[in-house]
C-alpha cells in the first residue's frame, strides 16, 4: 500500500519547516480532530479529523460554524500526521503553506455511524464514511461541541466538501466563536503573538 503521507511529505522540506515529518498516533480511546487557524495567502481553517492513523483534512476558509444554517465549504487537502495536531507555529514564507498555524480547537470525537442506529442501518467506520463522503461525528472540543457532518458533493477534481453544524442541543445559532474566541486553545496566544514569539 501507498505510504498515505507521501503527498504530504514530497510537498514539504523538512530542513526548512518546523512542521513534524511524521509521528503515529498516540494510544487513546477516542481518536482526536484539531482544527488549526493558518495565516497563509488566504487565511483559513484546517479541519482534521483522525482516521486510522492519519489525520484526514480539509481547508475551511470561513471556519466552522455553531449555526446549522450555515453550510461551510470545505476543501480536501492531503492527509497529515497524526504529531500535526500539536504543531503551532510558523513556516517560513517560502516554503509550502508559509505563514502561522494556531491551534484554534482540538479534542476528540466519536463517529456517529460507528454503532447500528437500531433502524435497519448497518455500522459505517470512519474511513468508509469517509469514501462515501458522509461523515458525521460528535465533537468534543474546548469551543466545539456536538455534532456535525461533513458531505462530500461533486467529484474527482471538482469534489468539494460542506462541514455544517447538526442540530441537536449543542447548535447554537448565536453563537460565532470563529470571531468571539479567535486565540489558541494550546497558548492563549492570538496569531500575532505566534508569528513575534517566532521573531524573538
Ligand atoms: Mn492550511
Amino acid at each position: 500500500m501507498q505510504n498515505p503521507l507521501n503527498d504530504y511529505t514530497s510537498k514539504r522540506d523538512f530542513a526548512k519547516t518546523p512542521e513534524p515529518e511524521g509521528g503515529k498516533s498516540s494510544p487513546g480511546d477516542k481518536p482526536i480532530f484539531v482544527i488549526q487557524k493558518h495565516d497563509a495567502s488566504n487565511l483559513h481553517y484546517d479541519l482534521r479529523l483522525e482516521v486510522n492513523g492519519v489525520l484526514k483534512s480539509w481547508a475551511v476558509p470561513k471556519g466552522p460554524s455553531t449555526d446549522p444554517d450555515e453550510k461551510r465549504l470545505a476543501m480536501p487537502t492531503e492527509d497529515h500526521p497524526i504529531a500535526y495536531a500539536r504543531f503551532e507555529g510558523v513556516i517560513p514564507e517560502d516554503e509550502y503553506g508559509g505563514g502561522t498555524v494556531m491551534i484554534w480547537d482540538r479534542g476528540t470525537y466519536i463517529n456517529l455511524k460507528a454503532d447500528s442506529n437500531g433502524e435497519g442501518e448497518e455500522p459505517v467506520s470512519m474511513e468508509e464514511a469517509w469514501g462515501n463522503g458522509k461523515i458525521t461525528v460528535w465533537l468534543e472540543g474546548e469551543k466545539l461541541q456536538g455534532g456535525y457532518a461533513l458531505i462530500r458533493t461533486g467529484k474527482g477534481n471538482d469534489a468539494r466538501w460542506l462541514f455544517f453544524k447538526m442540530k441537536d442541543e449543542k447548535a447554537d445559532a448565536r453563537r460565532n466563536p470563529v470571531s468571539t474566541e479567535p486565540d489558541s486553545v494550546a497558548s492563549g496566544r492570538s496569531l500575532e503573538e505566534i508569528a513575534e514569539g517566532e521573531r524573538d
